[in-house]
């Protein structure tokens, strides 16, 4: 098991699309157990592979810090129902530290995708799970959630999100000398 590294604002793997996982091997399962313990080590209810440097299809919600009882960790998943309900509500991301902002998302979905023991799932979901589900499942398609934010939202948090870019160029420096 391991803790892995966090992947900020302004890395490229945000940016892309993740690999269908094609097999169910020891590979991902382990991907899974270290998504779970860096997950673990943060205050986040939800983790996506992207966001640790692996691209793959894989994702973890955890809404326990959230006093709820729900976990899931989902291989391949996709959203096969969205409600034409949608709600407003504040979203952040580990990925995105300090920056909040309100996002509008469908309020109920039903999502397909592979559990850790390989049984295909469909699973119903609404409030603080449905936008968990979607929030990490849009990190698998290379969005982020404050692609979805108002230019007055993105203004008052311009400073943080370049300061988070300068960062990682910062880094990339690093690697290269
Ligand atoms: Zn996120």
């Amino acid at each position: 098991m391991a803790v892995l590294k966090m992947c900020t604002y302004g890395d490229p793997i945000l940016r892309k699309r993740a690999e269908d996982v094609s097999e169910l091997n020891d590979d991902v399962l382990k991907y899974i157990i270290d998504l779970e313990e860096t997950l673990s080590k943060q205050n986040g209810i939800g983790l996506a592979a992207p966001q640790v440097g692996i691209p793959k299809r894989i994702f973890l919600v955890d809404l326990r810090p959230s006093k709820e009882d729900k976990k899931i960790a989902l291989i391949n998943p996709e959203i096969i129902y969205r409600s034409s309900d949608i709600i407003e509500r504040e979203e952040g991301c580990l990925s995105v530290p300090e920056v909040w902002g309100s996002v509008i998302r469908p309020e109920s979905i039903k999502m397909k995708g592979m559990l850790p023991n390989g049984r295909i799932v469909t699973i119903r979901a609404d409030g603080l799970y449905a936008r968990a589900l979607q929030h990490e499942y849009d990190h698998l398609e290379g969005v982020l959630f404050i692609d979805y934010l108002s230019t007055g939202e993105l203004d008052k948090n311009k400073e943080l999100l370049d300061t988070i870019i300068e960062k990682n160029r910062k880094k990339l420096d690093r690697i290269q000398i």
